[in-house]
């Protein structure tokens, strides 16, 4: 696409507020030069908890207000090396707490496929940018299901690469343990080609990994009879709606028919995801936010008592939910409930994960419904916090256990709005889920 398809497809969609800056100046700056590389000319968008060099940083808080990033997040980095053209910070949750990208200081983001209701969250900005044919790719990060649910609420796919993966050198810190930066596309080959450029051990961010990184995306052929697949029955329970229920199981029978092997599996620990997964993550959010103290970055309340300063700036600065979070994350921390709830917790995390090392013995891969439901109205969980809250249930349990998966569309509900289903599979194997993801496109087309 040319400069001026993009920019008019930017304009288009503004009612959308997918972004939350397009620099034109720097865009064709970026695309006077010749665009080679694997991701020659593709546009890619970046969330904006993701730094691009001397592109705003806001992650959608007033605290971060007129920040500019001074570098290149690693991923970015290496997307610019590859040819794509970062094509502009999208809107998002409020420093990538939440599920519908309604926290956000620039506004909410509206659903690609219908205004009225939400674009799912944290990444919403860059889902929407996605499904509406802004741009080709984006990126996001994913701490509990912040790329898959809002893939799956736009039919658009959303992969959220093992822990150490990529780096997060550039990301935003939310949950440390849990972050990870992820891919929004509309193809199995595209998601390959592009974690194919930004995975790989990064001596800024310790955590990554010195695994090899496979060439993904020639890499994408197999049958189905290569397969044994897991359906963990706690995946398949109440909550979950008729529509994504139907929309799953026809998938699986496809699969099913084309030869792979379906079996029922057990993670028997799942109930406690949600309660742990909001404990460990508060917690953590708790402490790298201490960071906004209107000292050395964005918005600051001017006052002549330095404490006074620090409260105000914070008060004014976060919006409602990061507040909640800081103070849950706070209390867990204190000392006599730090045992009951934070220590707790970290041992419950860890019978999480010996969950899926067990399955993964006997299965290659699990598949589940991304989310119970397809996207909600707007403003209609706003002030239900619990209830927001739960649409993570199919998702957070794979950040906790540090694992790859991918959100793909299947379908679409009786009001037209799409459905995703989940491929997880085990550390490090993200080729395992781009393959299967390739036999789903396949057997749909
Ligand atoms: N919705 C989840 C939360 O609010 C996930 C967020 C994310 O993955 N960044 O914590």
């Amino acid at each position: 696409m040319t400069i001026s398809e993009f920019l008019e497809r930017v304009q288009n969609a503004e009612p959308l507020n997918a972004f939350i800056s397009v620099d034109e100046t720097d865009i064709r700056e970026q695309a006077k030069e010749q665009r080679k590389g694997m991701l020659g000319g593709m546009y890619v968008a970046i969330k904006d908890n993701i730094s691009v060099l001397n592109q705003p940083l806001s992650c959608a808080s007033h605290i971060l207000e007129n920040f500019v990033s001074p570098y290149d997040a690693t991923a970015v980095k290496k997307l610019k090396y590859a040819g794509a053209i970062i094509a502009g910070k999208t809107n998002m949750d409020e420093f990538a707490m939440g599920s519908s990208s309604e926290y956000s200081h620039y506004g909410p983001v509206k659903n690609a496929i219908n205004p009225e209701y939400v674009a799912g969250g944290s990444s919403g900005g860059s889902a929407v940018a996605v499904a509406a044919g802004i741009v080709d790719a984006a990126l996001g990060s994913d701490t509990g299901g912040s790329v898959r649910q809002p893939a799956s609420y736009n039919g658009i796919l959303g992969m959220k690469p093992t822990y150490g993966r990529v780096s997060r050198y550039g990301l935003v810190a939310f949950a440390s343990s849990l972050d990870q930066i992820g891919i929004m596309s509309k193809t199995v080959t595209d998601s390959a080609r592009i974690l194919e450029i930004i995975a790989g051990e990064d001596a800024r961010d310790a955590t990554t990994v010195p695994e090899p990184v496979p060439p993904f995306s020639q890499n994408l052929e197999s049958q189905a009879g290569d397969w044994k697949i897991g359906l963990p029955e706690e995946y398949f329970t109440e909550g979950l709606s008729t529509s994504v229920r139907q929309a799953v199981d026809t998938q699986v029978a496809t699969l099913k028919d084309a030869g792979a092997t379906i079996v029922p599996i057990s993670l028997p620990h799942t109930e406690f995801a949600i309660a742990i997964y909001y404990i460990i993550t508060s917690a953590e959010a708790s402490s790298n936010l201490a960071r906004y103290d209107g000292v050395r970055y964005g918005f600051r309340h001017e006052s002549d008592d330095l404490l006074e300063m620090y409260n105000r700036t914070r008060a004014g600065g976060f919006g409602t939910e990061v507040k909640r979070r800081i103070m849950l994350g706070t209390y867990v921390l204190s000392s006599g409930y730090y045992d009951a709830y934070y220590d707790k917790a970290q041992r419950v995390r860890r019978l999480l994960q010996s969950d899926f090392s067990n399955a993964f013995q006997s299965v290659d891969a699990i598949i589940t419904p991304t989310t119970p439901t397809t996207a909600f109205k707007r403003g209609e969980k706003m002030d239900d916090p619990l209830a927001m809250y739960l649409n993570d249930i199919y998702t957070v349990s794979v950040n906790l256990a540090g694992l790859p998966a991918m959100s793909l569309p299947v379908g679409t509900d009786e009001d037209g709005l799409p459905i995703g289903l989940q491929i997880i599979a085990p550390a490090f194997k993200e080729e395992t889920i781009f393959k299967i993801g390739t036999l789903i496109e396949r057997l749909k087309s």
